[in-house]
């Protein structure tokens, strides 16, 4: 995108749909007695160009998600540091031999789902000399094939993992499933994240909702939306 006019009404295209998704986020905090200050917005970047990271940063968004290792790095660290204040969260599959890769660029990662991505994502902090967050992602149904996650019942043990091994115990995440009710789904999340708090009260951190149901996410108690599409399109990819 190097015709400034582009990038222009590009830009005021993503500034609209913030706009959109802030008062959806604000009805919704509204509707259920939550402060809006409760929720947190990470505009989920996958599949679209570092032009639009640029964008979103210049509008203010401080919280970026992508999905895949290689991907996010080639656009968030080879294209050019980002500014110093902003944070990168992993939100996708992660196979243990690129924890190391994600553990040296990112803040925060929301698929932390068994023993070995644990240790890996450790090791790779340790190396990196820097602190990282983690978030266990809960298959909620156990029908989640291709999608990752815990079994609720393999949340606690995870949770003392992250822990033992100096990571940062951020709190759970989930995505709804794709038949599925996701209010129920959002509910049991809720559920599993109150346990975990009362071991682990540290772990707040409530990721859940994304473009199609963020309402039904925050009226269930989600810290971190995850939105993607609502904002940047349904488009494969601008490259
Ligand atoms: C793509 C993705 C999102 C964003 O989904 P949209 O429906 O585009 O808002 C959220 N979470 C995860 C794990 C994703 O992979």
């Amino acid at each position: 995108m190097t015709d400034p006019g582009a990038a222009t009404s590009r830009r005021a295209e993503i500034q609209r749909h913030l706009d959109a998704i802030e008062d959806r986020i604000t009805s919704a905090c509204q509707q259920t007695g939550r402060d809006r200050s409760e929720v947190e917005l990470v505009v989920i970047t996958k599949n679209f160009p570092r032009e639009d990271v640029d964008h979103l940063i210049e509008l203010g968004v401080r919280d970026v998600g992508e999905n895949k290792a290689q991907e996010a790095h080639a656009k968030l660290v080879d294209e050019g540091p980002l500014p110093g204040d902003v944070r990168v969260h992993f939100v996708g599959q992660l196979q243990s031999n690129k924890a190391g890769l994600v553990a040296g660029f990112c803040h925060v990662v929301h698929s932390v789902d068994r023993p070995k991505i644990v240790r890996a994502l450790a090791k790779g902090a340790r190396s990196a000399d820097r602190d990282l967050s983690a978030v266990i992602q809960v298959d909620l149904d156990g029908t989640n094939p291709g999608r990752g996650g815990a079994l609720p019942g393999d949340v606690m043990p995870l949770a003392d993992l992250v822990v033992d091994n100096g990571l940062g115990l951020a709190g759970v995440m989930a995505v709804a499933p794709r038949d599925g009710d996701a209010d129920t789904a959002f509910a049991r999340l809720a559920d599993i994240s109150r346990a975990l708090r009362e071991v682990h009260p540290q772990a707040v951190m409530v990721s859940a909702g994304m473009s199609g149901d963020l309402e039904q996410a925050i009226a269930r108690g989600a810290t971190h939306l995850r939105v993607g599409s609502a904002i940047l399109g349904s488009r494969q990819s601008h490259r």
